[in-house]
């Protein structure tokens, strides 16, 4: 079965060896998606004469990086107003704009390095679909004017909306400017043979089993099936997996994220619908929806729903969830009614982490050797880039410009032990599908009081 239609779209036919015997290197890093390729990337290109490997589980691009819903958004799964009343306005104003320089960044390195990943930079449309999701989109406008940086952004009323795009049902949208569409199979399979150009080495099918930090004049290390690697330093870039490894087990909850893709749609069709202008689409569900249009035809619908397993358990099966898969469809459907009868080719899906504070963590101890980036919440395929940069500037200079940003040396407080953690987990999924449901049916917002809202502020 395909991981996803993005990896077997970007095959590049590069098989890369498992890690063969032990070795010592200077930088280790565990997980070839982005997190891990951009910090390796970033570390050689601030001192190229530094060893840097790159041990991944599967292969390059397999976790969440080589899934997604094609979104390289300057936002993060907190909330700019959140971030501003959990911290303060200037720092929460200090990692919007480090995101946003991100996306430059981003651009900047696809030119150089040759990487084509048809990035689209066209913003994006925060949906209100139906009248009770008007209200959040616009606390979302007023959140970040309060912040002073509202620049470029639109509150879109439904025929302003009808003029970009037809979505059923639809009472307005804001259109975001700080965001592409990208094509994640060519980015990450790219970003790979980029740091192999730059002189680091990735090894594939080379799980890490176990970790040791830095114990006196002992280096830091980690083991594989194949070999043990000490180095002066270790990354763990394994995102939702992170939650698989021995001291971090409580810091993400692996929660599953599900996607279909339709067939190429024929022109007919898209002239029903509009959407000439290639902007990612979402709505204000608590549940998540997230739409981008492949720069072939296709459109990609995903959303959460699929259950949390107990024991925060990752397994290649559940990437498949009929039910939640079937949703899916419908939904798109609902969005878009001229879509009756078009095909659907693809459905995949894949674990993301989800920190208990929805903050992401770039964080590198020198005590240890030690450093980790996780805990994205869906949003981190443009955030990866930060984390690279952040880590990369630890590891080679011992300090960053971005040291001041809550992100950084963030450790967020541990998931409950189970089976708490499952009933938490099934609670909310629960709780907040039915709040969505309730509330399109009333047409009205939910009442931010009740016991799940609270729970999930961010
Ligand atoms: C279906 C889906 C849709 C999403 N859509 C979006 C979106 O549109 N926009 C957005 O911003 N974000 C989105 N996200 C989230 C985003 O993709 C992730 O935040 C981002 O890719 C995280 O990158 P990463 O490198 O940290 O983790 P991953 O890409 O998950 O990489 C972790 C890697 O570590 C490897 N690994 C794990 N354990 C070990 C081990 N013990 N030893 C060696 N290797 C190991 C894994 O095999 C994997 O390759 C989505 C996520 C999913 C699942």
């Amino acid at each position: 079965m395909t991981v996803s239609f993005w990896l077997e779209d970007a095959e590049d036919g590069i098989r890369r060896p498992s890690l063969d015997g032990s070795c010592t290197v200077d930088v280790a890093v565990v997980g070839a998606g982005l997190s891990g390729l951009w910090t390796a990337r970033e570390v050689l290109r601030r001192d190229p004469s530094r060893s840097v490997l790159v041990l991944e589980a599967r292969t390059a691009g397999f976790g969440a990086s080589g899934r997604n819903g094609a979104w390289l958004i300057a936002g993060l799964g907190i909330s700019p107003g959140e971030l501003a009343r959990r911290t303060s306005p200037e720092q929460a104003r200090a990692t919007i704009l480090a995101m946003r320089g991100a996306l430059d960044e981003v651009e900047n390195t696809l030119a150089e390095d040759g990487i084509d990943a048809r990035l689209r930079r066209k913003g994006n449309l925060r949906v209100a679909r139906g009248p009770h999701e008007v209200p959040a989109m616009e606390r979302s406008l007023e959140a970040l004017e309060q912040l002073g940086v509202a620049d470029g952004f639109e509150l879109l009323d439904a025929d302003a909306l009808a003029r970009r795009v037809h979505i059923d049902d639809a009472r307005g949208a804001l259109f975001e400017p700080y965001s592409a569409a990208i094509h994640p199979g060519h980015l990450v399979r790219g970003l790979a043979r980029s740091v192999e150009a730059h002189g680091g080495t990735i090894v594939e099918h080379t799980p890490v089993v176990d970790l040791t930090p830095r114990r006196g004049r002992a280096r830091p290390t980690v083991v594989t099936p194949t070999g043990t690697v000490s180095a002066d330093a270790v990354v763990l870039a394994t995102e939702a997996w992170t939650s698989r490894l021995p001291g971090f087990e409580r810091r993400v909850l692996p929660v599953y994220s599900l996607v279909v893709l339709t067939e190429p749609i024929d022109d007919e069709r898209w002239a029903q619908i509009g959407w000439q202008g290639h902007e990612l689409l979402a709505s204000h569900r608590y549940t998540v929806d997230y739409l981008s249009r492949t720069v072939d035809g296709r459109i990609l619908f995903g959303g959460r729903g699929a259950p949390y397993h107990f024991g925060s358990r990752i397994a290649d099966r559940y990437d498949h969830h009929e039910r939640t898969h079937a949703g899916l469809r419908q939904q798109l459907l609902e969005w878009f009614p001229a879509l009756r009868g078009v095909g659907f080719s693809h459905a995949w899906g894949g674990p993301l982490g989800m920190p208990r504070d929805w903050m992401p963590s770039f964080e590198h101890d020198p005590a240890t050797g030690i450093g980790a980036a996780y805990g994205y919440t869906g949003q981190g395929v443009l955030a990866t880039n930060l984390a690279g940069r952040v880590l990369a500037d630890l590891i080679v200079h011992g300090d960053t410009p971005y040291r001041d940003l809550p992100l950084v040396g963030h450790r967020p407080r541990r998931w409950e032990p189970e089976p708490l953690r499952w009933l938490g987990a099934r609670y909310l999924q629960v709780a907040l599908a039915r709040l969505d449901d309730r509330s399109a049916q009333r047409g009205r917002p939910p009442s931010g009081r009740s016991l799940a809202e609270r729970l999930v502020r961010h």
